[in-house]
């Protein structure tokens, strides 16, 4: 089968906060002693097909306060030219530069393909309606929206922005918006990301970091909603994506289940197919 990882994180140690770069240090003892000081795309790619993964999403981040500041040209560039990434922009909610002109730059100068919010990171509602002329570009260009929900290791975090029912308004009000509710509430608001896809079309799960095995505790009509989840990793936040893709394989749902969860939910989301 073929595998889209949703959630990788690239950059130089200089761009992430000291508890992050500890936390690869600490979680990912490889990388950080192999890749990370030298990174380059090509040495991400031969990773990522190491593997099994053909194409993942490289993701922008602005959150000073909490993980680090990885801007949307460095990410923009990274990607260049290599088709298996896809460059992910973020907006950086300090910045003088109107939210909307940043998300113009993203999209049609630095070609993103879709966009990463941090709420509990960079400290905003997702519901705050300074964001919603930005939630009506991302819907006119049909391109997806990942948004970290629930809780987060890093300090400086502020949990308070991560309850995925915020996103009911955005939701309600875009409904042509597709709207990804990564890590899907984890770890105590999973019956409330699971509501939202029950009542919302244009709703996705990312389970990047949900523990695989307990995937069908939580989320039981999983093989009922089989097109609205989506693989991802947080690599290099682990050292091994493969052992992720395996606890898929072996889960007691339908082929095409996994084959919608690791590659074509993520490939439609995308339009690649
Ligand atoms: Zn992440």
């Amino acid at each position: 089968m073929k595998v889209i990882d949703f959630h990788i994180h690239v950059g130089d140690p200089k761009d992430w906060t000291p508890w992050v770069v500890e936390f690869f240090k600490l979680r990912n003892p490889i990388y950080f002693n192999t890749i990370f000081d030298k990174l380059s795309a090509e040495k991400v790619i031969t990773y990522l097909k190491s593997q099994g993964i053909e194409r993942a999403v490289m993701l922008a981040e602005y959150a000073p306060k909490t993980s680090g500041v990885l801007t949307n040209k460095y990410i923009s560039e990274f990607c260049k030219g290599h088709d298996e990434l896809i460059p992910f922009g973020s907006l950086c909610l300090y910045d003088e530069k109107p939210l909307t002109e940043q998300a113009e730059e993203a999209y049609n100068l630095l070609k993103m393909k879709g966009f990463k919010m941090l709420p509990t990171y960079a400290h905003f509602y997702p519901n705050d309606e300074r964001l919603f002329p930005f939630y009506e570009q991302v819907q006119s260009w049909d391109i997806p929206v990942l948004f970290h929900t629930g809780t987060s290791v890093f300090k400086g975090s502020r949990v308070k922005y991560g309850d995925p029912l915020f996103l009911d308004d955005v939701a309600d009000s875009f409904p042509h918006m597709k709207i990804i509710l990564e890590h899907g509430g984890r770890p105590f608001w999973y019956d409330r990301a699971y509501w939202m896809i029950t009542r919302h079309e244009n709703v996705f799960i990312g389970i990047t970091g949900i523990p695989i095995d307990k995937l069908l505790e939580y989320f039981p009509k999983l093989e009922k909603y089989q097109d609205r989840f989506l693989f991802g990793s947080d690599w290099p936040g682990l050292p091994e994506i493969k052992i992720l893709i395996d606890r898929i394989y072996s889960l007691p749902i339908s082929n095409e289940a996994k084959e919608k969860i690791l590659y074509k939910n993520a490939g439609r989301l995308l339009g690649l197919l």
